[in-house]
């Protein structure tokens, strides 16, 4: 008997849920580990707290004095929670999030010590950072790396440790994580999108983006997850053939929540309510043991950070719930896998969302002016926008029948699309009092009842407009919402910022009024974006076609995709924005291309390794079973033999055919690999495993997979996927 398949399903089987029991009310709860506002009130001088909130809204430099308060105050807060240690948390590229744990504790000489935090602790820390990805940025020999603290994402407890959100940059200056082109993308958009808030309200400062993530994962029981080495190792299963259930019945979906997960979930939710992570909605998702959670949205640099947080401390939660939590794009072949829609919006200090209707004439204007630069910056940088959620794992999602297509279009509706059809009959350059009556009462007036009942749902869309916001929902499970924050708000405020300069010289140069310009231009784009809407089924093969025509780019595979992170309008685009530079641009395609070369070679090593060690010589056991019964029915049987041992012998050659077929299919994956490692150019290295390595994984696990249905379930090795499915 295969030992510890066994052993796993007896464990799994034996866990009873461990009950979580709520005792205080969530709004209780909440924020309770953070030091947010009502906490920087109670602790702060009236001086240190003026000079958070200042940062805060208005990026302005904190003073050396002012965060020498801030320390000793937070330091005394933590104390009183129990907290040992501080840290600066912050999160590289290498897509995890980091933390280096100091304690407060200090000695001052003569056998005495005291707790001690200051503001140069606060401000700064210097991690070794050698072993971090930099893309080439750092040589060894000056490793040097800083992190800085981001005051605009508070500090909070976790467990007895204080973490600092902070960025992380090269000692060149450089960034080295998510984060610090995330807050430069944030200030670009706020700066662009202000500049244009003023053509209706001159009161607007400020306009900050909003980040609402749905994270989708699977929960799988610990002891089974740990006995399958794929899944161990690569976050998914590499072989392991479909149950005769799956997701067919549709009965796992908003389904009730089977008590081991939901007692997970309270758990995981207490912990974000402490940290103020605001999660709001937890259902079942399509795929058997796949769930969702989403919280409420936030300003993006926070909603990034909390979701850091979240798939952290997810994965230790489950642990004690006896889950593996699978963050996995594609952990199963066959039923649906992982996404994280990024639900994105921006709004003003006003209160108003720009994505939102309004409530008079002009401020719906002011939605259309926001709706339609979005929709020109998706087209101009559509293959940005797909390069922005490639990675191996997402590689198998899009386009695969189930999450949206590599093509990327904007969905919006029947009654938008309306809209925009009249806004394109808009006279040009000036217009008559009758046209611009018509106009707003009749086109612009009517916005906030056709976003009323914006009902539209296209499933298949990749960045689908919802409302009162766009969903871009290509986005894998995995990912850093930064990386995607920070590109779909550069481009925005890229955008914004060539529509005012636009608008601006037809004020200045052809003597139009402010909305005659705005009209104007809109109509322009409306014109030129028109391939970029696509309202039909993005899983047909149909629209693959149409795209071509379009001229859309149909990136499928990840290190093509890549290629648009590099290309000289990207890299001018970042420049112009002040969000990277072209050498931090460079570095960070370095770091993916690796990344994904070294993905598919891990995937590589275990599946050969699996398939093997643990899966031919379990063939060859029940093999010599059938050869010993088809002897032993030698020997009882004369003229009947042939008609009673032909199935066992059918079956023995059947055994021999797919254990051959995965010899050879290993031997040349092998090779292939040998070959591809050889190649210097990281570029052409990727091709080689996205081409030559990656397409063999079928076939073996074709033949593996058969092999399943054939062999005696006792001796079979592996946990099969009904088990990992079904054992909840
Ligand atoms: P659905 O996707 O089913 O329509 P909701 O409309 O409730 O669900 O919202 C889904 C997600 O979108 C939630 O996480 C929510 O917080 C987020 N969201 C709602 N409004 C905004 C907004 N203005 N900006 C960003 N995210 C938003
Ligand atoms: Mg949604």
């Amino acid at each position: 008997m295969s030992t510890l398949r066994f052993h796993a399903i007896k464990e799994s089987l034996a866990y009873k849920p461990i009950i979580v029991e709520e005792k205080e009310r969530r709004s209780d709860l909440f924020g309770k580990h953070v030091f947010n506002e009502s906490t920087m009130r109670q602790y702060l001088t009236k001086d240190a707290f003026k000079g958070v909130t200042n940062a805060i809204e208005y990026g302005k430099k904190i003073d050396r004095s002012i965060a020498d308060q801030v320390a000793s105050s937070m330091k005394d807060w933590a104390l009183s929670k129990g907290v040992t240690h501080y840290t600066h948390w912050f999160q590289p590229l290498t897509g995890a999030t980091a933390e280096k744990h100091d304690a407060f504790f200090e000695t001052i000489g003569d056998g005495i010590a005291i707790e001690k935090f200051g503001g140069t602790q606060l401000v700064q820390q210097e991690p070794d950072a050698s072993s971090f990805p930099s893309g080439g940025i750092r040589n060894t020999f000056e490793a040097r790396g800083y992190t800085a603290w981001d005051p605009t994402s508070p500090a909070f407890i976790y467990g007895t440790t204080l973490c600092i959100p902070t960025i992380f940059v090269a000692y060149t200056g450089e960034a080295l994580d998510y984060k610090t082109p995330l807050l430069r993308a944030l200030h670009a958009v706020d700066d662009a999108a202000t500049a244009i808030c003023k053509y209706f309200d001159k009161n607007v400062k400020k306009v900050s983006s909003s980040l609402g993530w749905e994270q989708e994962y699977f929960l799988v029981d610990k002891m089974l997850a740990a006995s399958r080495p794929d899944i161990s190792l690569t976050g998914r299963t590499l072989l392991g053939h479909s149950p005769a259930k799956g997701q067919q019945l549709d009965d796992h979906y908003f389904g009730s929540i089977p008590s081991r997960a939901l007692n997970f979930m309270r758990e995981l939710e207490t912990e974000c309510m402490l940290l103020g992570i605001p999660v709001k909605t937890r259902h079942n998702e399509v795929a058997p043991n796949q769930f969702e959670l989403a919280p409420i949205y936030e300003e993006a640099n926070l909603a990034v950070d909390h979701n850091s947080l979240l798939m952290d401390i997810m994965g230790r939660v489950a642990s004690r719930h006896n889950f593996k939590v699978l963050l996995h794009e594609k952990p199963f072949e066959g039923i649906n896998g992982s996404g994280k829609h990024n639900n994105w919006s921006l709004s003003t200090d006003t209160g108003v969302n720009l994505l939102g209707p309004g409530k008079t004439p002009m401020s719906n204007l002011q939605f259309l002016t926001f709706f339609i630069n979005t929709i020109k910056a998706v087209h101009e940088h559509e293959a940005l926008l797909r390069a922005a959620i490639a990675s191996a794992g997402n590689d198998h999602r899009l386009g695969a029948n189930e999450a949206p297509p590599a093509i990327i279009s904007v969905f919006i509706g029947e009654q938008l699309t309306k809209v925009l059809e009249e806004l394109e009959g808009v006279t040009k350059g000036k217009l008559s009092p009758q046209e611009k009556t018509e106009l707003k009462l009749n086109v612009v007036g009517k916005i906030p009842d056709v976003l009323l009942d914006n009902t539209d749902r296209n499933r298949t869309s990749p960045f689908a407009f919802t409302g009162n916001k766009f969903e871009f929902r290509a986005v894998g499970s995995t990912a850093n919402c930064g990386s995607p924050m920070t590109i779909l708000n550069t481009i925005v405020a890229k955008q914004l910022r060539d529509f005012k300069i636009e608008v601006d010289a037809l004020i200045d140069k052809k003597d139009l009024k402010k909305d005659e310009a705005i009209f104007n231009v809109l109509r322009e784009y409306i014109k030129s974006t028109k391939n970029i809407l696509f309202e039909g089924n993005g899983y047909d093969k149909a629209w693959e076609e149409e795209a071509k025509k379009r001229g859309l780019s149909n990136n499928k595979t990840t290190p093509e995709a890549l290629k648009a992170k590099v290309s000289k309008q990207t890299i001018a685009l970042f420049e112009e924005m002040n969000v990277m530079s072209k050498i931090e641009v460079e570095a960070r395609y370095e770091i993916e291309i690796e990344a994904y070369i070294k993905h598919i070679q891990i995937e590589s090593r275990v599946l050969g390794d699996i398939s093997r060690n643990h899966i031919v010589p379990t063939a060859v056991k029940y093999q010599n079973i059938l050869i010993e019964n088809v002897r032993g029915l030698k020997e009882i049987f004369d003229k009947k033999f042939n008609s009673v041992s032909k199935a066992q012998i059918d079956l023995i050659e059947e055994i021999s055919s797919h254990i051959e077929s995965i010899n050879v299919n290993v031997t040349k994956m092998i090779n292939e690999r040998k070959k591809v490692n050889a190649i210097k150019d990281i570029e052409k290295k990727a091709l080689g495993y996205c081409n030559d390595v990656k397409p063999l994984f079928d076939d073996i696990r074709y033949h593996c997979d058969k092999l399943e249905l054939l062999v005696d379930d006792e001796i079979w090795p592996l946990t099969k996927y009904r088990e990992l499915l079904f054992t909840r």
